[in-house]
């Protein structure tokens, strides 16, 4: 078991509706030396690959991205949620479906902050049906950028996004996989991800 998955079972909350809270160390206070392990972490695991930028979106991806940019050396982008229509076409746009609040969001980026010379390294906690990282790799296409990796926190491997997402080709490491929990007893269980 790796130190994530450790935390998980010491820290984590099973929630109804196949939810794992993780607010006392990951998205609303947060353990800044286990972000650090986790930047660590995802430096070997996209070893050799020529990063330049990180993409995450607003609001729990920005603080682990800013830990993990650190063990990179490279800045980080936020996209910004928005429900205005009044967009100007300075901005890249994508609509994202949020699995918690149940609403959707027009997630923007500035065209100023990712170009086509940019090679991206995208962060975000949790990756549960797609939605949130589909809509961060279309703005990175639209810019003509290059999705190098995604780098997830928590993936919740029974649900579809991170088969959707390794289907379509791309380099995704999740720290955790967890392969299935039960509110009732509090139990998590995690995938086998071998000596990683
Ligand atoms: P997706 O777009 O992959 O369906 O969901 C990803 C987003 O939903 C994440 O950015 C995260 O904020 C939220 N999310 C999905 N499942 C969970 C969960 O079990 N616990 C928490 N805390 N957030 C979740």
């Amino acid at each position: 078991m790796n130190f994530l998955e450790k935390r998980i079972l010491k820290d984590g909350v099973v929630k109804e509706g196949n939810v794992l809270k993780v607010d006392s160390f990951l998205n609303h206070q947060m353990d800044i030396n286990l972000f650090d392990e986790m930047g660590k972490e995802f430096k070997k695991r996209f070893e050799g690959k020529n990063i330049n930028k990180i993409l995450t979106i607003e609001a729990s991806g920005i603080g682990i991205a800013c830990v993990v940019a650190r063990h990179f050396n490279v800045p980080v982008v936020f996209a910004k949620k928005s429900k205005s229509i009044n967009l100007d076409g300075e901005m890249y746009v994508a609509e994202v479906e949020s699995f918690t609040h149940k609403n959707k969001n027009n997630v923007i980026v500035s065209k100023k902050f990712l170009t086509s010379d940019d090679h991206v390294l995208i962060i975000d906690d949790f990756l549960a049906n797609g939605c949130a990282l589909q809509g961060l790799i279309s703005i990175v296409n639209d810019a003509g950028a290059t999705v190098e990796g995604i780098g997830i926190i928590i993936e919740k491997g029974f649900q579809s996004g991170g088969r959707i997402i390794r289907n379509l080709g791309y380099h995704l490491e999740s720290l955790a996989i967890v392969e299935g929990m039960d509110h009732t007893t509090g139990e998590v269980y995690f995938r086998e991800q071998g000596d990683k």
